[in-house]
């Protein structure tokens, strides 16, 4: 450890996620990197991965410094088994092992159902279910007892419909289908996996503007979209003493949006 690295450990003592490792995929920009901000303002050591925006993912570990945490940009594509390897057995390396896996990195194509390629089927496949299917079978070996492993879904999978969305809600389905087993195959071993099923959240993804968004906002309950740091602080409270008992759910943070 460097010195800079033994102060930050210390300063984490006492705080809620202190003492904790977390990867978070997809740590670059929008949701995934409120995420890692927020994981580290609570403690924990946080490597974050990315896909192509190292300057981003670099600039999120520099704020997460700059708050007097420890952060770590791994350049890792989610769906490339070599790369993920070498990426989580680094984390557990440096770090120790692992406690907290965040499944964040994920991408969307839109598009009338006869419209889409074979080519947006795998793509949307390979980065939504593939990912995180290979993150978490690299990650399971290292996750110590008290393992969290949270998965961001949506609420297009089940519970909301919104035509063109065929191809993101199917592969947002699969991540239901994998969260909800890996909760009773990893159970007995004291860790748990849930998934969350958010609204619209503003992010380069889902800008909050423009006509679609104005429409996707009136369909809430609220009339609005979500932050970033909404997302944040649902992971928060699953990564932490609060999601203990919670293991196998479909948590819905969608601002009514399903109501
Ligand atoms: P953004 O497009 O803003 O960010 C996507 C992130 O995923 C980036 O960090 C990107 O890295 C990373 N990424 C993309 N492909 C890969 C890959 N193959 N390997 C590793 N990292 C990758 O998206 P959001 O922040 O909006 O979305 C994050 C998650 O939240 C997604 O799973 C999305 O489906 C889900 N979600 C989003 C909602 C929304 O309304 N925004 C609502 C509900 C769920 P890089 O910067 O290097 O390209």
């Amino acid at each position: 450890m460097t010195s800079a690295s033994t102060s930050a450990a210390t300063a984490a003592r006492g705080r809620p996620l202190g003492g904790k490792v977390a990867l978070v995929t997809g740590g670059s920009r929008g949701i995934g990197a409120e995420i890692a901000l927020r994981l580290a303002a609570d403690g924990a050591a946080v490597a974050l991965t990315y896909h192509r925006r190292a300057d981003l993912a670099e600039r999120v570990v520099e704020r997460i410094g700059q708050d007097g945490g420890q952060g770590w940009a791994l350049r890792a594509d989610s769906a490339d088994p070599e790369q993920v390897h070498t990426a989580v057995a680094g984390v557990a390396e440096r770090w120790g092992g692992l406690d907290i896996l965040v499944n964040n990195a994920g991408i969307n194509v839109v598009g009338p159902f006869e419209e889409l390629s074979v080519a947006d089927v795998d793509r949307v496949l390979r980065t939504n279910v593939r990912g995180p299917f290979l993150v978490t079978q690299a990650a399971v070996p290292h996750l110590r007892e008290g393992g969290r492993i949270i998965c961001i879904g949506s609420c297009l999978a089940e519970r909301v419909v919104i035509p063109g969305s065929t191809l993101y809600a199917t592969s947002k389905a699969a991540l239901s289908g994998l969260t909800r087993t890996l909760a009773r195959e990893l159970g007995p071993r004291g860790i748990t996996a849930n998934l969350v099923q958010f609204g619209p959240i503003d992010t380069d993804m889902n800008p909050a503007d423009g006509e679609t968004a104005a429409a996707q906002a009136s369909l809430t309950a609220l009339g609005s979209y979500g932050r970033a740091s909404d997302v944040a602080a649902t992971v928060a409270h699953l990564a932490g003493e609060g999601g203990r008992y919670i293991t196998g759910a479909a948590l819905t943070v969608d601002g009514g949006f399903a109501a």
